[in-house]
């Protein structure tokens, strides 16, 4: 039987390269969707390596129940809800704790992008849907919620977009899967605004990290953002190529 330095071994090879082929600093192959959904105000779909999520948003609308509605502002309702068939054994469909602890993280990366006080005693709602998780859902989920929120026409300053850098073998790495997450050292998920000088609405760490390699790992993060949100840019674009095309057959 191998010993358990054996094992841990396997995450990274000679020649640095990870278990699914992937260079140290580089992010899995991420494909976005915008407006899928009909029924939604807003809509997105991210596959990020083999992560796949849905976004929906229906607001600005009456907040319900009333008694949440907010003077000044509208409110912000998230659920961040992994589907029992997400992951290898089968999930409870009832909200566990670190769901509800994720929608609260979640909500609160996305509110400083959004002109919440231009909606007074309303209410946006955001659904989160992970149909398959393998790590970074929580990252994942913010980056196609900001799609699905300017999907549905909400103000907002800029998008948000997240990933997270880790430790795994003594090696920095860009955007953990899951098993480099289960038996990785450290994980920093990262949310911003690039166009608010990278304004950070996102800092956790799970884990233990120098001082140094935390600077070094919020930097991959950057970097990693920034290609992200090309994408995300691009895939918003993209609806409304697709629509002026429809219009003009
Ligand atoms: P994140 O998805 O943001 O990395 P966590 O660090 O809490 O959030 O979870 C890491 C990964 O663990 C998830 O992406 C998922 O692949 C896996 N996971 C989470 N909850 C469960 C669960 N109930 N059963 C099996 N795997 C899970």
């Amino acid at each position: 039987m191998p010993g358990k330095a054996q094992e841990k071994q396997k995450l990274i090879d000679k020649e640095e390269k990870r278990i699914d082929g992937r260079q140290l600093d580089e992010l899995r192959p991420i494909k976005l969707e915008v407006g899928l959904l009909s029924s939604a105000d807003g809509s997105a779909y991210i596959e990020q390596g083999k992560c796949r999520i849905l976004a929906a948003v229906y607001g600005p609308r009456e907040a319900h129940p009333k008694h949440l509605a907010l003077p000044d502002r509208a409110l912000l309702q998230c659920r961040y809800h992994m589907a029992p068939f997400s992951v290898e054994e089968r999930k409870s469909p009832a909200p566990s704790r670190r769901e509800i602890e994720l929608s609260k993280v979640i909500r609160e990366a996305l509110e400083p992008a959004i002109f919440l006080e231009y909606y007074p005693r309303s209410s946006i709602d955001l659904f989160i849907e992970v149909l398959q998780a393998d790590g970074g859902t929580r990252c994942a989920g913010i980056t196609v919620a900001a799609l699905a929120l300017a999907d549905a026409g909400i103000p907002m300053k800029d998008l948000i977009v997240a990933c997270a850098a880790g430790k795994v073998e003594g090696k920095l790495v860009l955007d953990l899967s899951d098993a480099e997450d289960k038996l990785g050292e450290a994980d920093v998920p990262v949310a911003l605004m690039p166009t608010q000088e990278d304004a950070i609405t996102l800092l956790q760490m799970d884990g233990i990290l120098s001082l140094e390699e935390f600077e070094q790992a919020v930097n991959m993060t950057l970097n990693g953002c920034k290609q992200i949100y090309k994408l995300q840019k691009e895939a918003l674009k993209a609806k409304y190529v697709s629509l002026k095309e429809e219009t003009e057959e």
